[in-house]
């Protein structure tokens, strides 16, 4: 029985080495890092290497890509590629529309790419959906992709809805405690269809800076008391949702 953090980004903490040390000591074994460039990719990796308890994720952010050329991107595809045996996941991928002026297409052309890497490889995709949620579930089904997991999804309830109905998964993110959206996920979603996730620096459950895998036990902790279950029960439940989606 353990804690799971399914997504986060270690590479942007301070003293890794103590950030594991505080993992293990809250009983956290399983780290899922995050690469969203050829930088830190690589960094992903190196990590991997280093801690039996980090699993490296490979991709690039959406943002990211669209500094990239279309050969920049395709010879970093060959290169998460030729890393599969190192890899759980690719991720962090998906689309960003915040930004008034940001390119669509070019968004969904390189997403489509991801997506089917993701089924090449026979792996889970780990999806940033930031207001394009609803375009971002609608590619994903398009393509047939069934190993989703969508990250700090805040998109309308009739989309967290759609995404169980698909048989994907959502998070319960650490900001549990003090947002209302993940509040209504954890209580509603069922738990064969959920992960926890810090987002490591990001999304600290009281608002601070920074978060760290070591707090994944409060988003099970909140998790638990919404849905009257044992914490134990919870990690249990988790555990099994790991073992079904990830090969390794
Ligand atoms: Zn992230």
């Amino acid at each position: 029985m353990t804690y799971i953090d399914i997504h986060c980004h270690l590479d942007l903490l301070e003293n890794i080495s103590q950030v594991i040390e505080n993992a293990n000591n809250s009983g956290v074994e399983i780290i899922l890092t995050q690469g969203i460039n050829a930088e830190t990719n690589r960094k992903a990796l190196a990590l991997a290497k280093e801690y039996k308890e980090v699993k490296a994720c490979l991709g690039i952010y959406p943002i990211d890509a669209l500094k990239m050329t279309d050969k920049e991107i395709d010879s970093e595809i060959a290169f998460i590629k030729a890393n599969k045996k190192y890899i759980v996941a690719i991720g962090e991928v998906g689309m960003d529309f915040k930004e008034d002026d940001i390119d669509h297409e070019r968004q969904k052309k390189i997403f489509t790419k991801f997506i089917a890497l993701s089924i090449e490889l026979d792996m889970p995709i780990i999806i940033h959906s930031r207001k394009a949620e609803k375009e971002c579930i609608e590619l994903l089904e398009k393509c047939n992709a069934m190993k989703v997991i969508m990250h700090c999804f805040c998109g309308k309830w009739k989309l967290v809805e759609r995404i169980q109905k698909n048989g994907w998964f959502l998070t319960v993110p650490t900001s549990v405690t003090k947002s209302e959206q993940f509040q209504a996920i954890a209580q509603e979603v069922p738990l064969a269809q959920l992960f926890c996730e810090t987002d490591s620096p990001y999304l600290h459950p009281d608002k601070i800076w920074p978060n760290e895998p070591a707090n994944i036990v409060r988003s099970y902790l909140e998790l638990a008391r919404l849905r009257k279950i044992s914490v134990e029960d919870g990690r249990e439940i988790i555990r099994n949702n790991y073992l079904k989606l990830f090969k390794k």
